[in-house]
């Protein structure tokens, strides 16, 4: 929505910086801000089913920290922009069991991983540096990096088997940023091969790669494969000599409300990147913090199985309902974990037009493909997110979209041209 001003106001517009040339809504977010009504079947948001919140022990651990004078006083208090050092032990940990020796020096909080992605842009990216990413990525990364004036470039076909290093070094791309674990939009996870290929890419390129975990902890099939950092850090020796900057979050898995996320990264990088935040907001809020690190240092494990049996059971209901209902001609691939689901319609068929038709005539939502592509769209595809409706509406969603994709290529083939185009 664009908001109109009185004739007498400043001419804002000519007054933004340059930078803000790149920085629009998304159209598909405007769109989607229209979904709240109650008789639409929704896949679009993708976002954490609240059922799965920890509420009680949520409320306990603020209770626990907020009844305790002296915790209190700490908690209220501002405190230093690293983040609050127990988390940062207790993260330090996890990774190193997961494969990635580091120290609390290595990690600094951030405000969700979102906050992760935007100060990693203003660190490393000059206006025209080139950002290789995966095709399709996560829109919300290229909103953050939009700000910082880069180019993109899509991660072009062959450059894991070295077939495309002419092109990779005509564009010089300064930084790669991917998401390896069942990533938004796609749910699709990088092999081991195309993790190590990934790292001699950038290894001969001399680039800085950006690992986005944000759905790592939610795996539920499949063998679980090691972070892009975790090989870095096998190769290098040390989480010092890495290339790889590791963006964590406890929003899948606790709650985004309470914005913790984290770098971790090179202790040289991860000093910079301190008064990047000093400059952006101080430090994550401290009483969210001390209750993340109260929530996290008993029984996690056990929650997060509670969650991937939870998204697996949804996600099979889904497949299944696919398999019922999808007409020939459409294309998915079963993630092994996160909440997504990425739907290839028949070739000429666009998603953006197959919504609108879906919310008039079907009264259902998902979000269309093309945003999700940073360089060169493609508009036959549509992201489905399983993690908020319930078994029935998984089903009577997926009924209704095959039902309208299947009217679309009747009426195509009756009159011989593309319906949804
Ligand atoms: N990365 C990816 C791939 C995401 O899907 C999201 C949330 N949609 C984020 C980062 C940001 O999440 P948060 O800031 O809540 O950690």
């Amino acid at each position: 929505m664009t908001s109109t001003a009185p004739a007498n106001a400043p001419d804002w517009a000519a007054r933004f910086s340059d930078r803000m040339a790149r920085v629009r809504a998304s159209e598909i977010r405007e769109l989607l801000k229209l979904l709240d009504q109650p008789d639409i079947l929704s896949f679009a948001g993708g976002i954490p089913d609240p059922d799965l919140f920890p509420i009680e022990r949520i409320e306990a651990c603020f209770g626990e920290v907020l009844s305790d004078p002296a915790q209190a006083r700490q908690a209220l208090q501002y405190s230093v922009s690293e983040g609050y050092l127990p988390l940062r032990q207790w993260i330090a940990e996890r990774m190193t069991r997961d494969g990635m020796p580091c120290e609390p020096r290595n990690i600094m909080m951030t405000a969700g991983s979102q906050q992760g992605l935007d100060l990693l842009g203003k660190l490393l990216l000059s206006v025209g540096d080139t950002v290789m990413t995966a095709r399709p990525t996560y829109l919300g990364a290229l909103q953050a990096f939009n700000g910082y004036q880069p180019e993109y470039m899509d991660l072009p076909e062959g450059a894991l088997t070295g077939e495309a290093d002419a092109v990779l070094a005509a564009r010089r791309p300064a930084v790669g940023y991917f998401v390896p674990d069942f990533a938004n939009p796609t749910g699709a996870s990088l092999t081991l091969e195309e993790r190590q290929a990934l790292l001699d890419l950038a290894g001969r390129l001399d680039m800085t790669l950006i690992e986005d975990a944000a759905y790592r902890e939610l795996r539920f099939a499949g063998e679980p494969l090691p972070t892009l950092l975790a090989l870095d850090i096998a190769r290098a020796g040390s989480i010092e000599a890495a290339r790889t900057l590791y963006c964590g979050t406890f929003s899948k898995t606790l709650s985004p409300a309470l914005r913790i996320g984290w770098i971790t990264g090179p202790a040289v990088v991860i000093e910079k990147l301190v008064l990047l935040k000093q400059g952006a907001d101080l430090h994550v809020s401290t009483i969210n913090q001390m209750v993340a690190e109260r929530v996290v240092s008993e029984g996690y494990d056990q929650h997060l199985g509670r969650l991937r049996a939870a998204y697996a059971a949804k996600r099979e209901t889904l497949l299944a309902a696919l398999d019922r209902h999808m007409p020939a001609g459409v294309t998915w691939t079963p993630p092994e974990g996160g909440m997504f689901v990425w739907l290839t319609l028949p070739e000429g068929m666009d998603g953006k037009v197959l919504l609108e038709r879906a919310l008039t005539e079907e009264r259902v939502a998902f979000v269309p493909g093309a945003p999700f592509f940073a360089e060169v769209a493609s508009d036959n595809c549509i992201r489905l997110s399983y993690s908020l409706p319930n078994d029935a509406d998984l089903e009577e969603g997926v009924r209704r979209l095959g039902r309208l994709i299947g009217r679309g290529q009747e009426s195509a083939r009756a009159s011989a041209t593309t319906v949804f185009s």
